[in-house]
């Protein structure tokens, strides 16, 4: 089945300070090692707070972990008069490989805009960053029935006029929000059916090739209980997990969905 290399990823939020953050990293680190696991067949990716990454880095390169890390947001500006934002370079000169661009609680928390996060995307890939962007409706959304037109709407939004190569290499979440930290999972089907039409439109605005490249995850308050069910599904091709992240052996046993 798995075309593309599945990506397990943890958004820790705002939980972890840089000494919890280590050792949450530190246990997950033994746990998929007495596991055996094998990184180049599932990848493992972490987005701690901006205050753990240094630690995150060290320890990472210290005990050689395959592990790979992202902020969970970047200014669109490389630097200057931005108090309180963090540049997309220094994400990259901290050794990360990803960043979360448009995160539910960015987009309603901080108001972030759709023409703001289509800066955001090109900031990352300014710095070698692979975006991972999260789109997905809320309930009101659902309950019409319009959320893949809604789910769309934002992904042409936050790629507009993004070039093919860059697009190919690209990540793309489907977060519903009403799934978001509140222990309603969308059904394995619902996670298909968005994926295969976020996969459908990028072969529209690009081509198959590019569309079969993109790796497309669900999140939403996925568990070690229902990973396997949702991962199986054809265009699902990892999962972004909030709340299940913070406890290692859980996070561990989403990695291992395939045992
Ligand atoms: C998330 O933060 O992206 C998320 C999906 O959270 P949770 O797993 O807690 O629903």
């Amino acid at each position: 089945k798995y075309v593309r290399r599945p990506l397990i990823a943890g958004n820790w939020k705002m939980n972890m300070d840089h000494v919890q953050g280590i050792t949450l990293l530190q246990k997950l680190a033994w746990t998929l090692d007495d596991n055996k696991h094998d990184y180049e067949r599932v990848e493992v990716a972490v987005f701690p707070p901006f205050t753990d990454i240094r630690g995150v880095q060290t320890l990472i390169a210290g005990d050689d972990l395959e592990i790979v890390y992202g902020g969970q947001d970047l200014s669109p500006n490389d630097s200057g008069a931005y108090t309180g934002d963090i540049s997309g370079q220094f994400l990259d000169r901290l050794g990360c490989t990803y960043v979360l661009v448009g995160h539910s609680e960015r987009r309603t928390v901080h108001q972030e805009s759709d023409e703001l996060l289509r800066s955001k995307v090109d900031a990352a890939y300014r710095h070698g960053l692979v975006p991972v962007l999260c789109v997905g409706e809320g309930l009101e959304v659902r309950q019409a029935g319009t959320h893949v037109e809604h789910t769309l709407e934002q992904l042409r939004a936050d790629l507009d006029g993004l070039d093919a190569e860059k697009a190919a290499e690209l990540v793309v979440a489907y977060e519903p929000v009403w799934a978001i930290g509140t222990g309603e999972v969308a059904g394995p089907e619902d996670a298909q059916e968005m994926c295969a039409a976020l996969r459908a439109e990028i072969e529209k605005l690009y081509d198959a090739d590019t569309a079969s490249k993109v790796r497309l995850l669900y999140g939403g308050s996925v568990k070690a209980a229902n990973a396997a069910s949702i991962l199986r599904e054809r265009d699902v091709d990892g999962v972004l997990v909030g709340g299940a992240s913070l406890d290692a052996g859980e996070f561990a046993n989403i990695v291992r969905f395939e045992h």
